[in-house]
């Protein structure tokens, strides 16, 4: 264990502020966070597997949190089980939290603060993913990658061997471009993630996929369909005196049914369509 790191860490509250700490001490990272040296470094004496049935991760410290052992759900796949091993570390770095914790699939995806338990998954959350995929770097590499693009999600998934879905909500937190991700399996909504812009999606968890939608339609397996342009009224909820703006779709299959869409929508080109509505409207004489 490195006492120095671990008692700079002591004094941090936020997930933020113990990153920062973390990344001062290892300032040549890579990619692919060597994630059980860190953990190691910090007090984690061992990683396990958990047995207990509806739950994902866990952690089991001393109730002072100098040590503690990282559990993980046998047969989790390595991208989702880094994933897992880093909220659990969060848990064990964040003061405020408990040293007995067992977490769920839901707990996992938490990403809102509506009660105390439900912010501390969403604090976990965003330690790990904020230590498998830092700020800087991964905001440097959707820069160089270029246009928004659903292989990508792929791409970054391998590059920071972290979950699909995981780097789907990093993505869609941290790229500059209105966006949002859906994940689903046989046309039914698993998953939903939009950047803060992005207007109410008219789906969510357990929904069917849109029947006019691309996705429902796009069946070949690898490569991900081109970009189309919908009505925003297929996937957004309608809201008063809002007119719906054009949304473009990418959907890519996964395996067995499994698939993701990628939302998008072009600012630049909606206020264009806005101004040249508005003109119209000036130039359109009004009869009574
Ligand atoms: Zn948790």
């Amino acid at each position: 264990m490195n006492v120095d790191l671990r008692m700079d860490l002591a004094d941090c509250g936020s997930p933020e502020r113990l990153l920062q700490v973390l990344f001062g001490y290892y300032p040549d990272l890579p990619r692919r966070v060597p994630l059980e040296d860190i953990a190691s470094d910090v007090g984690i004496i061992g990683f396990k597997t958990l047995e207990v049935d509806g739950f994902i991760g866990g952690l089991t410290a001393d109730p002072q949190k100098s040590h503690g052992i990282i559990l993980t759900k046998d047969g989790l796949p390595r991208k989702r089980k880094r994933y897992t091993i880093g909220h659990e570390l969060g848990h064990f770095l964040i003061p405020s939290h408990g040293y007995q914790r067992q977490c769920s699939k839901q707990d996992l995806e938490e990403s809102s603060r509506t009660d105390a338990y439900k912010r501390q998954e969403a604090e976990a959350n965003r330690f790990s993913a904020g230590l498998l995929m830092p700020k800087p770097l991964f905001v440097k590499d959707i820069d160089s990658l270029g246009g928004i693009e659903a292989s990508h999600i792929r791409q970054l998934s391998d590059l920071y061997d972290v979950s699909m879905e995981a780097v789907a909500n990093r993505y869609v937190d941290l790229s500059p471009e209105t966006c949002a991700v859906i994940f689903s399996y046989e046309n039914v909504v698993r998953y939903s993630r939009a950047s803060k812009d992005f207007p109410p999606l008219d789906v969510r968890k357990g929904s069917q996929l849109p029947l006019a939608s691309l996705t429902r339609r796009h069946r070949s397996t690898g490569s991900p369909s081109q970009w189309v342009n919908q009505h925003g009224g297929i996937w957004l909820r309608s809201q008063r005196d809002v007119s719906f703006p054009t949304i473009l779709e990418q959907a890519v299959c996964q395996s067995n049914g499994f698939k993701v869409t990628l939302l998008y929508i072009d600012e630049d080109a909606e206020d264009e369509e806005n101004e040249t509505r508005e003109l119209e409207a000036r130039w359109t004489p009004h009869f009574r």
